[in-house]
């Protein structure tokens, strides 16, 4: 089976990761800060904290926007439900508003509309990779004095306006699974610029430990002494998954490169193909595309999948709309509260994306589908 996504490891790769395997530390090692400062030159100089998952990185972003109990979090529904399980765990309410019909992303009006003087995070995700419309998002949270948490787990790379994801938001998360364009196995990151932000995100990832005496509430008790100040958890990222990070990143651009000269053969040999809707691009827009999601129209999508898996390729589905997820239903969401995303979602289908995917292979990818199609 084709599958819609998969990493690519070369041999430069698997000497870091050796390396660092027989070096000292495995865990919390020199590998850890090179990866973070590497990863901060993808991010335009705004600095990061590694954590151990995409996952951990939006809880831990919730962590140091200090969300809780009594605060809302407006997001998107088309999204994996991590985005809004983790500020659901930390006992905020989650608010879904409606996407933008042909991008899926985060519709800035339908936002507006739903901040309340109890919102703390508008929390936006760069579908496929292609970014959110950070001009209008930065906008609505500086007039609801929320902070905006842009959810990159798709988009690393990717630039607004020859901006760099990374420092479009207060709050940035990436991830780093195999599907992801870069990945470290299980692996994630926060980017903030804000100092608070950053230092709260570090110690959240590390048991909320206080090392620095000059920041203790007790300093004299030995040179042993560690204090915690506010609850955190073990998010840490080891230095041999840190090493593999630093080499994936040196490929970033090459995996940009390919990745988007498939989307380009794609959308060209498509473009004829009829039941179909193609992802479209903004001109604000230059994407690091992790997915090449189309619409397959007039009720066909689950027939679409079914034939295309028949036939060995692995389409996939991003995303039912988060609030379909029974945890969300037995909390009253109900289906038809944002008509755009279950739009989208009732036509979605991602095609095999990822800088291994042969010509030839893509080249059957398109085929098969038009030949349902037609
Ligand atoms: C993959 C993903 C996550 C979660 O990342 P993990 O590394 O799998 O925990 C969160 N949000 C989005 C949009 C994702 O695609």
């Amino acid at each position: 089976m084709l599958p819609y996504g998969r990493q690519s490891i070369d041999d430069d790769d698997v000497r870091a990761v050796a390396e660092a395997l027989r070096g000292d530390w495995l865990t919390t090692g020199p590998a850890v800060p090179a990866f973070e400062e590497e990863l901060a030159r993808w991010t335009g100089g705004v600095p990061c904290v590694s954590v151990s998952s995409g996952t951990a990185a939006l809880h831990v972003a919730y962590a140091a926007a200090r969300v809780g109990p009594g605060d809302d979090v407006v997001t998107t529904p088309m999204t994996f439900v991590a985005t809004a399980a983790t500020a659901a765990l930390l006992g905020a309410r989650v608010v879904f508003a409606d996407v933008e019909p042909d991008t899926a992303n985060l519709d800035a009006g339908a936002a507006r509309a739903a901040v309340t003087p109890r919102t703390r995070v508008i929390t936006a995700v760069d579908y496929a990779g292609h970014p959110a419309d950070y001009d209008g998002l930065r906008t609505v949270a500086g007039d609801a004095g929320a902070l905006l948490l842009g959810d990159a787990a798709h988009s690393i790379g990717s630039l607004h306006r020859g901006r760099p994801v990374g420092s479009l938001a207060d709050l940035t998360t990436f991830s780093f699974f195999p599907t992801k364009t870069v990945t470290t196995a299980e692996g994630g990151a926060v980017a903030a610029a804000d100092p608070a932000l950053l230092t709260r995100a570090a110690r959240f990832r590390n048991h909320g430990l206080v090392r620095d005496p000059a920041e203790q509430r007790h300093p004299d008790e030995g040179g042993w002494h560690q204090e915690v100040h506010a609850f955190g958890l073990n998010y840490r990222l080891p230095d041999v998954l840190c090493a593999l990070g630093r080499s994936q990143l040196r490929r970033l651009g090459g995996f940009r490169a390919r990745r988007a000269a498939l989307v380009a053969r794609y959308t060209t040999m498509l473009s004829e193909v009829p039941g179909l809707a193609l992802p479209p691009c903004r001109p604000y827009a230059d994407p690091s595309w992790h997915l090449y999601p189309v619409r397959v129209l007039d009720g066909r999508r689950r027939e679409v999948y079914d034939r295309m898996r028949q036939a060995g390729i692995g389409v996939q589905v991003n995303y039912i709309p988060a609030y379909w997820h029974p945890v969300f239903a037995d909390l009253g969401y109900r289906r038809g509260m944002c008509p755009e995303a279950e739009a989208y979602y009732a036509g979605q289908l991602s095609l095999p994306l990822y800088p291994g995917l042969s010509d030839a292979d893509q080249d059957r990818v398109v085929e098969t589908l038009a030949k349902i199609l037609r």
